[in-house]
């Protein structure tokens, strides 16, 4: 492992800090990272930050020169990621559509689409996000019902998405549906670039149990899609699919919050039996327990980032960090609610200690379990890729989709 920088990792790091210094402010102590709600406001700020960080230079770091980027290896990208995270900067909005969709488009779109969409995300101007989930496909997204039937130049979409981060402030979203049901599932999709304005679209937003509403469900009736619109052949859509999946973001860099150092800060400032609560065995038996996975999760960081900055593509390391990582934050903030005691009930950031930041963890945690590959399917790529195990069982691989049993028969 190699802890150092080289010589232009490290004016690269200066460059980052001194845009943050001058653009964003640092992140408090003991304060939930993320905002609750995305509104107009917040949108607004997310927007003109993402403008700013343009201007510097500092998006689409690893994109072609072509298409407004810098060309830099991904070490670069895990850089700006690491310093970004002592800041409080609105990035979420963006990171689907720079993070998968974007780089989706540049591998099927023609350039004049790229022209046309490329700059406008990059600078923020436009949101983008990403249906693929559905009430029947999740984990499993080959097996989505959505369906695109084909009229001459034009498509008509009918179904439902579900779980569409943002849908309710994007511009244009990446699909991919049902266009033959009469082969094997994943042999019968195409995909689609469309305008989150189009005419038979309705969105409503689900409300998650921190009160938040960031995902959505998405219905689609009589849509209507130009061919044109289309990314990669008919029926080839499982592949264009693979490219955007293998888009997911390198979450290397981010340490979720809360961590130890919060839960320290918390058993320091409140009671336990009549003393500080840092002072009981247990306590600090639990700290010391979650102290070692963080220590653990940060030098497996740098295994990866090593990899990178050695030009190698990052091993199934990155399938663990994230498995222990989800756990761990559940935990954390479980145990913080814990030394709570009956104050846990209070979610008022300006009442609850630490500004509500472990309840913010516990009801948004489970999300961190499921999004981006539950913890089972986590489980499974390791087992099948490191481990070498016996694939799963897939049983429906070779079966006309719409000869599977489904609830409807
Ligand atoms: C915060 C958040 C944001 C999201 N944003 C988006 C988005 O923007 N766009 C989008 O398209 N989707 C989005 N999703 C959806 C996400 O991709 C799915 O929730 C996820 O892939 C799991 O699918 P599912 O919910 O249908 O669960 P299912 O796939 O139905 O799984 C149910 C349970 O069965 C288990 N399971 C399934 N298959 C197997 C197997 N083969 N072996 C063992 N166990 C298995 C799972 O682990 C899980 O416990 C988001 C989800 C979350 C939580």
């Amino acid at each position: 492992m190699d802890f150092e920088d080289t010589q232009e990792e490290a004016a690269f790091r200066a460059e980052v800090r001194a845009f943050l210094a001058a653009n964003a402010e640092p992140k408090k102590r003991g304060v939930p990272a993320r905002a609750r709600h995305v509104d107009a406001e917040a949108l607004s700020r997310a927007k003109s930050f993402q403008a700013a960080k343009h201007d510097a230079g500092l998006v689409g770091l690893t994109w072609p020169k072509q298409w407004g980027g810098r060309e830099l290896p991904q070490i670069f990208q895990v850089i700006y990621n690491q310093e970004e995270e002592a800041y409080a900067a609105p990035r979420g909005v963006f990171e689907i559509g720079l993070g998968m969709c974007i780089p989706t488009m540049m591998a099927y779109a023609t350039p004049e689409q790229l022209t046309r969409y490329v700059p406008k995300a990059l600078r923020g101007e436009e949101v983008w996000c990403q249906l693929f989930s559905e009430p029947a496909g999740g984990s499993d997204v080959a097996a989505v019902r959505t369906r695109a039937e084909r009229n001459g130049d034009e498509w008509t979409i009918n179904g439902q998405k579900i779980w569409t981060s943002g849908a309710q402030f994007s511009d244009f979203g990446i699909m991919v549906v049902r266009s033959n049901p009469d082969v094997p599932k994943h042999m019968g999709l195409s995909f689609f670039f469309l305008d989150m304005k189009s005419p038979g679209i309705e969105i409503r937003p689900i409300k998650q149990a921190s009160g938040a509403s960031h995902f959505n469900e998405v219905f689609f009736t009589d849509v209507k899609i130009p061919d044109s619109q289309r990314l990669g052949a008919v029926g080839q859509g499982w592949r264009v699919a693979l490219t955007t999946l293998m888009n997911e973001r390198l979450a290397i860099g981010d340490v979720p919050r809360p961590d130890t150092e919060d839960l320290l800060d918390l058993a320091r400032s409140i009671e336990l039996d009549g003393e500080p609560a840092i002072n009981n065995v247990s306590v600090r038996e639990k700290i010391a327990d979650m102290h070692v996975r963080s220590q653990g999760l940060k030098y497996t960081r740098f295994r990866t980032m090593t990899a990178l900055s050695r030009g190698q593509t990052p091993g199934p390391e990155s399938s663990i960090g994230k498995l222990v990582n989800a756990a761990k934050l559940q935990e954390i903030a479980s145990f913080g609610l814990d030394l709570l005691g009956a104050g846990g009930s209070v979610m008022d950031k300006d009442l609850a200690p630490m500004h509500a930041m472990f309840q913010e963890a516990l009801l948004a945690s489970p999300a961190s379990r499921i999004a981006g590959g539950t913890d089972e399917i986590l489980r499974n790529i390791i087992a099948e890729r490191v481990l070498g195990l016996p694939g799963d069982i897939r049983v429906d691989k070779d079966i006309p989709f719409n000869r599977l049993p489904s609830g409807k028969r």
